[in-house]
């Protein structure tokens, strides 16, 4: 999340983006199913960022709206008990002290509460290293972490330095800390499976090579955009996220997760309160994905 100040100026108007609305879908979903599996999909919240300007969140809003978001991590579970995380959340204070989130806990303790033992966590799918999602892999020593490749080689540097202001410096630090220690797996671009059942897909440009997450559920593939689709409102409204790379290609992006997902409201955006409200609870702040 970067403040609406900090934004880079929008590249493109709704107009232009209206223009070419139904162009460049993507070719055949059904070729790119992930395998039929029986995990379980749950979004867990860990907290809020209050009064978060719109427009940082849909390109072109009114600058005078502002919203609660909410801060998640999403556990995928197999019917072993094992779970493999999509984002991590944060945990570090300068974080907590800049951003200021009301009912913050921490990620590992959010999944404790909702029912989930974090030991079991074995792998983490980091959608892309933006703080919020990226600083709290720490506290699931046992995981393997999952950065496309070309997202960790942009931003990381050989010696541990932030190659781009999008990351921050003890993060980038922290991952090539990882990455040394062999506890990185690196994704090679798009549709990459990391457990039967789960695949990464690429093309959001949230950041460099940001990803989302498909997995097969028994109610059908669920989607998991993290901030390639912040809102409904983004997903809904046929609008890009305002922090992108390229508006054209998180359309397209968003509009290949409703393709691959099993139903349109099986794309879950990252930021979006409704979530918690759109699907049943399942625990104390958590809800099941089906
Ligand atoms: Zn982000």
């Amino acid at each position: 999340m970067r403040p609406a100040n900090q934004l880079p100026r929008l590249a493109r108007s709704l107009f232009v983006l209206s223009a070419v609305a139904g162009v460049g879908a993507c070719a055949d979903a059904s070729s790119e199913q992930a395998e039929p599996g029986t995990w379980t999909a749950h979004a867990v919240r860990f907290g809020t960022l209050p009064a978060f300007p719109l427009r940082a969140l849909i390109a072109g809003s009114d600058t005078a709206i502002r919203i609660d978001v909410a801060l998640t991590v999403w556990p995928l579970q197999a019917p072993d008990g094992d779970i493999v995380l999509v984002d991590a959340g944060f945990t570090r204070e300068k974080f907590i002290t800049q951003w200021k989130p009301t009912d913050f806990v921490t990620p590992d303790s959010a999944l404790r509460r909702a029912g989930f033992d974090p030991a079991r966590v074995t792998d983490i799918i980091v959608s892309h290293v933006h703080w919020d999602h990226a600083d709290g892999v720490e506290r699931f020593p046992g995981a393997r972490i999952w950065l496309q490749r070309e997202e960790f080689e942009h931003y990381v540097g050989a010696d541990g330095s932030a190659l781009d202001r999008a990351i921050d410096p003890d993060v980038a630090a922290m991952y090539r800390r990882l990455f040394d220690a062999g506890r990185v797996q690196l994704a090679d671009g798009d549709s990459a499976e990391i457990r039967p059942g789960i695949r990464v897909y690429t093309g959001g440009k949230h950041t460099f090579a940001s990803q989302y997450v498909g997995v097969q559920t028994e109610a059908g593939t669920v989607i998991i955009a993290s901030d390639n689709a912040y809102l409904y409102g983004n997903l809904e409204g046929e609008r890009p996220i305002a922090q992108t790379l390229d508006s054209l290609s998180n359309l397209r992006a968003q509009r290949r997760m409703l393709q691959l997902a099993g139903r349109p409201s099986l794309v879950v955006p990252g930021h979006d309160p409704e979530v918690f409200a759109r699907f049943g609870a399942a625990g104390v702040g958590s809800v099941v994905v089906r």
